[in-house]
């Protein structure tokens, strides 16, 4: 077994815990390796040296920042391959779905790379006689990032660049499921030029993440997971003084109205239903054909594409959805179709029994595509999010209905509405209570250059990821008034200054 150790301070340690988990392969069942478990004691040395690296590096002019950022990005397109092998070989998913995320996340790379455009601050003359006003951004000290297994490059990579090129020190916490990527992108950083202590990776579990949001020189703490964890790190954080953005869970709902394109509908929902089996914060779980007309329709398409879904590990190039990430998880998945079925939603492809036939990989967490129909707004399947190859089709009669079904769900991430017509897809847009919304474009994520971040009980925290709202995160603002002496005199004044 090789063990996957920290990162800090610019080299691999293991450190001083003798706590390891076994990864798995998702698509094969086995275990090769193992990730080291960060103890309190860990983490302190990671945010010692990230503590002595932040003064330098918060005064290294921001161009500098960001070249150093813009060769982190021309290795990430050289290596994009072998960044997305080790993904795939840790997530299970497909190798061109982790290729696509790696290009998500180097977007937010080369966003950063204009790190001097994006700190430009303001200055107002004359604010009084001969008195002028200056605000600046300046970075917060050392800051943290708690990131989610499915995305296990993309979502580190919508934290780091952006707090970089602030003049942030960072320490990533990444997934025990999927570690490997962390220590990739660690040291090709370093090899970017990158001060060492300026990026630390602490792998573990709640240790690690409970000695983080209650370390006094952690300044901030960006988050993404799932809702629950993402309440209690905000709770956390906030309480222990720490400015938190924690994004959380999804269900995501896609309105199909009579007059969409049936084939861009019937095939957008293929893609974000079933892509990298569904375990994607912005998946569409649920489908609202609008009408019993549409309803039927959608659902007679659905079926046979669901069925010839290609299900397999990425070493297969023909694969369009992988495994799930755990034995765990595919139990709790199948749980959830077994608890559809006893709740009265009609099972009309049933994900349970999929197997398995590639030589090698009849031991992997495979679940079919599964679809429901009849799914009412009461059952467990339509209420939590399950995070597998799991979709719900819950009819309505007309616009209105589904928009009120969307508003009385918990989560706002996402949303997307199919539909010919201008107007109704304005008044969407405009009315629906969700962070991201799609028209005719079903998982509408945010380029990195825009803010990623949904609505209710899928953030918690005031910033959004990325974009201007990730400089707005990983910055505060200072303000200088400043008069220089004119040669006048005057005597001192003890009333409140006024223009006059
Ligand atoms: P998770 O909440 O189990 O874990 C996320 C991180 O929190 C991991 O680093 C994990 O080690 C840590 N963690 C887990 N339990 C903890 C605890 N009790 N105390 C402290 N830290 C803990 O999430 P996951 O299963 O890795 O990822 C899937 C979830 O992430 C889904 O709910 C998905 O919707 C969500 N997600 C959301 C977004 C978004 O942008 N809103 C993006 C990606 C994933």
């Amino acid at each position: 077994m090789s063990d996957i150790a920290h990162y800090i301070a610019g080299s691999r340690t293991e450190g001083s815990s003798d706590r390891r988990v076994p990864v798995f392969n998702p698509a094969t069942g086995e275990s090769e390796k193992s990730v080291v478990l960060a103890n309190v004691q860990d983490v302190d040395v990671a945010v010692t040296a990230a503590k002595a690296a932040w003064p330098e590096w918060s005064k290294t002019p921001s161009l500098r920042r960001a070249r150093i950022l813009d060769r982190f990005k021309s290795i990430l397109w050289d290596r994009a391959e072998q960044l997305a092998e080790a993904i795939s070989a840790e997530h299970g998913k497909t190798h061109d779905d982790a290729l696509g995320e790696v290009t998500r996340g180097l977007e937010v790379v080369e966003f950063a790379t204009a790190a001097p455009t994006l700190l430009k601050g303001e200055f107002s003359e004359n604010v009084g006689p001969g008195i002028d006003t200056q605000a600046i951004r300046q970075s917060l000290g050392v800051v943290a990032g708690i990131t989610p297994f499915n995305f296990p490059a993309m979502v580190p990579m919508w934290m780091f660049p952006v707090a970089l090129a602030c003049g942030n020190t960072f320490i990533l916490k990444p997934s025990e499921r999927d570690p490997s990527a962390s220590i990739l992108i660690a040291e090709w950083l370093s090899e970017a030029g990158l001060p060492d202590g300026v990026f630390n990776v602490v792998q573990g579990d709640k240790v690690a993440v409970d000695a983080l949001l209650h370390h006094p020189d952690v300044k901030a703490v960006s988050f993404v997971g799932s809702t629950p964890i993402a309440q209690y790190i905000h709770a956390t954080g906030t309480a222990n003084g720490k400015r938190v953005q924690a994004l959380g869970g999804a269900k995501n709902h896609m309105v199909i109205m009579p007059d969409a394109d049936m084939d861009m509908a019937v095939n957008a929902l293929m893609g974000a239903a079933y892509g990298s089996a569904g375990e994607r914060c912005m998946a569409i779980s649920v489908a609202v054909p609008v009408t019993e007309a549409v309803a039927d329709a959608l659902v007679e398409r659905l079926v046979p594409k669901i069925q010839a879904l290609k299900i397999g590990p990425a070493s297969d190039k023909a694969s369009e959805m992988g495994p799930v990430v755990t034995a765990q998880h595919r139990d709790k998945v199948k749980g959830y179709i077994d608890a559809g079925v006893a709740e009265g939603a009609k099972l009309v492809v049933d994900g349970r029994d999929f197997k398995q036939t590639q030589q090698g990989y009849e031991n992997g967490y495979y679940v079919g595509g599964t679809l429901f129909d009849n799914v009412t707004p009461d059952m467990s399947i339509y209420r939590d999010e399950i995070f597998g190859p799991v979709l719900s089709v819950v009819r309505r009669n007309s616009y209105q209905d589904a928009v009120d079904l969307i508003h009385g769900h918990n989560y706002a991430n996402g949303t997307a509405v199919f539909t010919r017509d201008g107007d109704v897809a304005r008044a969407f847009a405009q009315d629906i209570e969700v962070g991201m919304v799609g028209v005719n474009v079903p998982i509408p994520v945010p380029m990195a250059f825009h803010s990623f971040g949904g609505w209710k009980a899928s953030i918690f925290g005031d910033h959004a990821m990325h974009g201007m709202e990730g400089v707005r995160f990983y910055t505060r603002i200072k303000t200088t008034t400043v008069r220089w002496p004119t040669g006048q005199r005057q005597d001192a004044q003890f009333s409140m200054p006024t223009l006059g």
